[in-house]
């Protein structure tokens, strides 16, 4: 039987209009050590009715924290619920860190992982990427970004400051799936523009396995 953890809510962030990043910390137990692109599934009870929804971790295995990034879905019981309510003080209950979507850390491997993220997709890939960057120095990551938006990227100073910390072994390509006709940063490209530009050979490039049927 699914074995449910209590977490208390230390603190709730607003990234974007519709999104927020929760921090958690266990207080009755449970092995909470994740790896690099797992999820946690949460249940909630709402009008006597119960609620399972999963989150994919976006803290990397060095940040020292437990942390879901939740996107508002709209007309969606618990993202609603959890951008609207949810409070530092709160308690949730979830489940330990489940999922294989990742690739194994090796310190001296020299890699060039690419990544392709959509929207609220990102929260299992920024983990991946943030644990690569730290844990193989000679790894490089490509990230793939598409967002409906400039408005609606999640984590957007997260990648910015990654990208920045990791010059030369880090770069990200952003895509709007809608064309934003006054936007005038410079990272910013609409769909039919230049390609990403690289910072390393890309002759071998590492993908996770599997990406445990999403959909959103
Ligand atoms: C492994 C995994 C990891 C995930 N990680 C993340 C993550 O990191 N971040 C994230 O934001 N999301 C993530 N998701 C998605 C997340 O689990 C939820 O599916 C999402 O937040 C929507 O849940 P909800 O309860 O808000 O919406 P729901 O209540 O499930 O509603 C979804 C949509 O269906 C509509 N709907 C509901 N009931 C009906 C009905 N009876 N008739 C017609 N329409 C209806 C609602 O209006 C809404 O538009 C992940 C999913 C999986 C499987």
């Amino acid at each position: 039987m699914a074995r449910f953890h209590q977490l208390s809510v230390t603190d709730v962030t607003k990234t974007i209009r519709d999104a927020v990043v929760v921090t958690l910390k266990p207080v009755n137990g449970g092995d909470f050590d994740f790896t690099q692109g797992q999820y946690l599934t949460f249940r909630q009870d709402f009008d006597g009715t119960e609620v399972r929804r999963s989150y994919s971790i976006c803290a990397g295995k060095d940040d020292g924290v437990l942390q879901v990034g939740i996107k508002k879905v709209d007309g969606g019981a618990f993202s609603t619920w959890a951008n609207d309510a949810l409070a530092p003080g709160m308690t949730l209950e979830a489940m330990e860190p489940m999922g294989s979507f990742h690739t194994p850390i090796t310190p001296e491997a020299a890699k060039n992982y690419l990544g392709f993220a959509g929207g609220s997709g990102i929260t299992p890939v920024l983990s991946i990427m943030k644990t690569v960057l730290t844990r193989e120095p000679h790894s490089t990551f490509t990230l793939v970004y598409a967002n409906r938006g400039v408005n609606s990227i999640m984590f957007r100073e997260n990648l910015e400051d990654l990208k920045n910390l990791y010059m030369g072994r880090s770069s990200m390509c952003w895509r709007a799936t809608r064309r934003i006709s006054t936007c005038s940063q410079a990272v910013w490209m609409p769909t039919s523009a230049r390609p990403c530009s690289n910072t390393g050979s890309t002759s071998k490039v590492s993908i996770p396995r599997s990406f445990a049927g999403r959909n959103r």
